[in-house]
């Protein structure tokens, strides 16, 4: 009996649950509102887990396989995951350590969850995937896509930042332009999906996403010498990366080779700020007032987070909490980043540094791991633009140092 076959859907909002061949990946009776979690058989995968993982040859995200639902699958070849963990240098009694995501094939964490909707597809027999994204999450499935016969269509707002959507045409995919912002581009996709009969990779309606991504958190784990950190930093926009964290540590636990979970950080910008409202007004995830974005942190710029369930969830059942930092905090941590460590982030990415500094990680006897969830190469003009590189801030930054 393969893994997948014992692996079951539950809906966080209808509770109602499936096998995870009868539905596709979101819940029939609460669609977009809802947000599956896949569930596996803990105790028997537990048992075997570790062995499993070891016995694995290469340090990707598929040594985690056990806990992945993929099938048959062909997987996509591109080495994705298996990014390094990095210490800083001290500069307290803090320890702070750095998981470079940056370091994965098209420049970001999202690879993890797009290497697995390929292999879904492809499990599925479908031979066209689909995305609605302003970057990182469509360079990922179109890098995914690439060298395979799957077709992939992008769906991109006119609001695209132009340098994302080079990255994505230069993998050969077609791109469609909708009218407006991410909201109009995810309803055209989809719309599209639902009528083609094309898998739809889109955040906060393909449930797996989460799956792909929690493959970081086991990482972790495991180049920390099979312990746990005491705190995790997360960059949260849609939410799907720090829900992804959490559950990943969440399942160690329940596979019996961790007691607890680390307490998970999730940092958003000021101008956008809808999850660290929703947490601190305790009255769930939907209630919250919707507002107009307002940061150069594009990855992490969201009015109304697609996962919002999942996240909220994260931070409250890890007695963690949510952040907000300053744009300026942002660019000011990227550049101590970089200096410090050569990890060279962009500014979502940063955000979750930013975060760090600002509950003093550093200062506190503590081991905190900060999620570096894209590269600076992705930004460079949002960098150039916010004037952090002057030579008057340069000095600044030398100063605090
Ligand atoms: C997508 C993204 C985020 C935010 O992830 P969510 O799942 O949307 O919360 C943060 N940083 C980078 C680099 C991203 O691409
Ligand atoms: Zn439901």
């Amino acid at each position: 009996m393969s893994h997948a076959s014992q692996a079951t859907m539950r809906c966080l909002r209808c509770e109602a649950r499936f096998f995870t061949d009868q539905i596709g990946y979101s819940c029939p009776h609460c669609d977009l509102d809802g947000a599956l979690d896949v569930e596996y058989d803990y105790r028997a995968i537990g048992r075997g887990f570790k062995d499993e993982v070891l016995s694995h040859p290469g340090f990707d995200m598929w040594r985690y396989r056990a806990l992945l639902p993929v099938r048959g699958a062909q997987l996509p070849p591109a080495h994705t995951g298996g990014s390094p963990l990095y210490r800083l240098p001290a500069r307290g009694i803090g320890r702070v350590l750095v998981k470079d995501d940056s370091r994965n094939p098209s420049g970001s964490l999202k690879d993890r969850a797009s290497a697995l909707a390929v292999a879904l597809a492809r499990d599925m027999g479908v031979r066209t995937v689909a995305a609605a994204s302003t970057g990182n999450a469509a360079a990922a499935l179109a890098c995914m896509a690439a060298g395979s016969d799957l077709r992939c269509v992008i769906f991109a707002p006119t609001s695209a930042a132009r340098e994302k959507l080079a990255q994505i045409r230069a993998y050969g995919v077609e791109v469609i332009e909708v009218e407006g912002g991410y909201d109009e581009a995810f309803a055209a996709c989809h719309a599209a999906c639902r009528d083609n009969g094309w898998y739809n990779r889109s955040t906060g309606i393909n449930s797996y996403m989460t799956e792909g991504k929690k493959t970081v958190a086991f990482e972790i784990f495991e180049q920390m010498g099979w312990t746990l950190p005491d705190r995790v930093f997360v960059p949260v926009g849609n939410g799907c990366i720090v829900g992804a964290v959490y559950k990943g540590f969440d399942e160690l636990r329940r596979m019996g080779l961790t007691d607890r979970v680390p307490h998970i950080m999730g940092v958003q910008a000021e101008g956008s700020d809808y999850m660290y409202r929703a947490w601190r007004e305790g009255a769930g995830p939907h209630r919250a007032e919707r507002r107009p974005c307002k940061t150069a942190a594009s990855s992490i710029s969201v009015a109304l987070p697609r996962d919002r369930i999942k996240a909220l969830r994260a931070i409250e059942d890890s007695q963690g909490e949510f952040l907000r930092v300053s744009d300026d905090e942002i660019f000011t941590a990227l550049l101590e980043l970089a200096r410090l460590s050569g990890v060279f982030a962009e500014p979502g990415a940063a955000a979750a540094y930013a975060g760090a500094k600002r509950y003093g990680a550093h200062e506190r006897d503590e081991t905190a791991v900060v999620v570096v969830t894209g590269s600076g190469l992705k930004d460079v003009g949002g960098l150039l633009r916010s004037g952090a590189l002057s030579p008057a801030s340069a000095a600044d930054l030398a100063g605090a140092c």
